[in-house]
């Protein structure tokens, strides 16, 4: 017994030895190959080229459209948001999914610096007026099982490079069901009464513009909602920025 219990400690051991003369930061955070030194944001070149980066957005909703496309896609032309904007810098798809699975679920914390990093590039491209930033919540009990929230440290980063104030302007106060299968409409009805206003910020958001952080777009059902909130406490508008957004669904 004793020795199937040293077996993971002793894994854990070495992978810390590893990362000490290999760290993980040395290699390209989408494909792991090493990293020949000067690469922008921990990303290998063949990945840059590769990447599913969104070039014809949705003015809405930022989703990727066809290049024939223009204005709003389907899905925005049927829902009408909360939020003025929402802009992402990659399509949900192959190594972004896998990188931001790793981020989330496999305790990759050190990610948050160059997806960050990625945001702040298409933050300046569009160079939306904001005065605060915030992030989309996580329910207090996952939070202590995951150990952080991954929409607030890309929060934090972004608002370092921006200088300006990163609060905690929103918590989720119903853990609610998983929303990985549901439509947007069941989405909208999930979320409904999930947050609330974290009011020890009520005198920093009248009038202001918001930014709001997070890791995916799904249907825009979360966004909306925190939106919302947010303007129903005094905010003027609502950006939502985040590094990915799920494929739009040709209809
Ligand atoms: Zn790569
Ligand atoms: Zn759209």
């Amino acid at each position: 017994m004793k020795d199937k219990r040293k077996t993971p400690n002793l894994e854990k051991f070495k992978t810390k030895i590893l990362d000490v003369f290999f760290p993980r930061h040395n290699k390209c955070i989408f494909c792991d190959e090493e990293l020949g030194g000067g690469e922008i944001n921990d990303c290998c070149l063949p990945c840059l080229r590769t990447l599913p980066f969104i070039k014809n957005p949705c003015s809405r909703c930022g989703g990727s459209m066809r290049e024939d496309e223009t204005g709003v896609c389907l899905n925005c032309s049927r829902h009408n948001f909360y939020f003025d904007l929402a802009k992402s810098v990659f399509d949900y798809d192959g190594a972004v999914r896998l990188a931001i699975q790793n981020y989330k679920y496999n305790a990759m914390k050190f990610l948050s610096e160059p997806f960050s990093n990625f945001i702040w590039q298409v933050l300046k491209d569009w160079n939306v007026p904001y005065d605060v930033i915030t992030f989309v919540p996580m329910h207090p009990k996952k939070q202590k099982i995951r150990g952080y929230n991954q929409a607030e440290l890309l929060a934090l980063d972004i608002g370092n490079k921006s200088n300006k104030p990163c609060l905690p302007l929103l918590e989720k106060v119903e853990e609610g069901t998983t929303q990985t299968a549901l439509s947007f409409e069941e989405r909208r009805q999930n979320v409904q009464g999930s947050f609330r206003f974290n009011n020890a910020y009520k005198n920093q958001i009248k009038s202001k513009s918001i930014l709001l952080i997070d890791d995916v777009f799904t249907t825009g059902a979360t966004s909306s909602e925190l939106s919302k909130v947010l303007k129903e406490h005094g905010a003027k508008q609502v950006f939502v920025f985040t590094l990915a957004h799920t494929k739009l669904k040709s209809h």
